[in-house]
C-alpha cells in the first residue's frame, strides 16, 4: 500500500513560508494582494454565527467574512489569512466554517493549524527574529511590531513570545481577578496566583479605568506568582483595553535597565 505523504508533514507554517518566499512579501504583508494573485474572492456578508467561511467550487474560491463580527482591520487580515491557510494546507477540506479564529485552540487541530499558518503568513518568523533578538520584550516593542506588521497585539504577542529567549508571560486580566494566559515562554515555569492581584498595576488600571493608559511596575515575584522567590523581582507592564473591560499584561523578570529606568522616572 502506498503511504500518502504531504510535502510538509505537520507543518502548516512551511506552507505559509512558501507563499511569503514565492511572492517575496515584506511586512505589512498584503493579504488582499495574496488573494488576488491566487484568484480568491473576499467578501463581507451578514452571515449567521460563524466568523468566516471558505467555499471552494470548481469555478471559484471565496472567503466570506462575517461583517458584524470581524470589524477591526488587523482581525480582518488574520481572518482572511486563516481561511487562506485552510486552502493551502493540503490535508484541510475546502469547505470550512470557522468560529474562534485566532484562539490557537489546540483541541481543534485544523483550526489551530490554520491559525499557525495565518500567524506565519502575516508575521514571517525569518523577518521577526532579527527585530527581537537580544532585546528585552517590552509592551512598547510589541506595540511597535504589531503596528509595523498590521496585526493585533495578541497575534504579535504570541509570535514574539514563541521566538524569544527571554522569560516572558502575557495574559489578560479581568476585574474579578480572572486571568487568561495568552502566551508564555518555554522556560517560564512560575504559576500565577489565583484571584485579584492587590498591588498590581492591572488592578489599579481597572479600578480607575484610564482610557488605553499603560503602567509599568516592579514588584516582588510573590505578588503575581505562587513561587515567592526573594532572589528576583518581576516587571509588570499593563495596558487597559476599554472595549473589553480588561487589562493586557506582560510579566517578565526585572533587569538592570528596569531599575535604571525606574530610578530616572
Ligand atoms: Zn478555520
Amino acid at each position: 500500500m502506498i503511504n500518502m505523504r504531504y510535502l510538509y508533514e505537520n507543518s502548516p507554517e512551511r506552507y505559509a513560508q512558501d507563499v511569503v518566499c514565492s511572492m517575496n512579501l515584506a511586512p505589512p504583508v498584503d493579504i488582499y494582494g495574496i488573494c488576488d494573485s491566487y484568484d480568491i474572492k473576499v467578501c463581507f456578508e451578514d452571515i449567521c454565527t460563524a466568523e468566516a467561511f471558505l467555499v471552494v467550487t470548481s469555478r471559484r474560491k471565496s472567503i466570506i467574512i462575517n461583517e458584524r463580527k470581524i470589524l477591526y482591520m488587523p482581525r480582518q487580515r488574520f481572518t482572511i489569512a486563516h481561511e487562506v491557510g485552510h486552502l493551502f494546507i493540503p490535508w484541510h477540506t475546502s469547505q470550512c466554517a470557522c468560529y474562534k479564529i485566532g484562539n490557537f485552540d489546540t483541541s481543534n487541530a485544523t483550526e489551530n493549524e490554520a491559525d499557525m499558518f495565518a500567524s506565519e503568513l502575516l508575521i514571517p518568523t525569518a523577518s521577526l527574529i532579527p527585530k527581537i533578538e537580544g532585546r528585552i520584550i517590552t509592551l512598547e516593542l510589541i506595540k511597535e511590531l504589531a503596528q509595523e506588521y498590521n496585526v493585533s497585539l495578541g497575534a504579535m504577542t504570541r509570535k514574539v513570545i514563541a521566538n524569544t529567549d527571554e522569560m516572558v508571560m502575557a495574559l489578560l486580566y479581568y476585574g474579578t481577578g480572572g486571568k487568561i494566559i495568552q502566551a508564555q515562554s518555554r522556560d517560564f515555569d512560575l504559576h500565577l496566583r489565583p484571584g485579584i492581584i492587590q498591588s498590581s498595576a492591572a488592578k489599579e488600571l481597572l479600578n480607575s479605568r484610564y482610557g488605553n493608559e499603560s503602567m509599568k511596575r516592579i514588584l516582588n515575584c510573590g505578588e503575581w506568582f505562587m513561587e515567592a522567590n526573594n532572589d528576583f523581582e518581576i516587571v509588570e507592564e499593563s495596558m487597559y483595553q476599554p472595549h473589553f473591560s480588561r487589562v493586557f499584561t506582560i510579566l517578565r523578570v526585572a533587569n538592570d535597565f528596569d531599575y535604571f529606568d525606574a530610578f530616572f522616572r
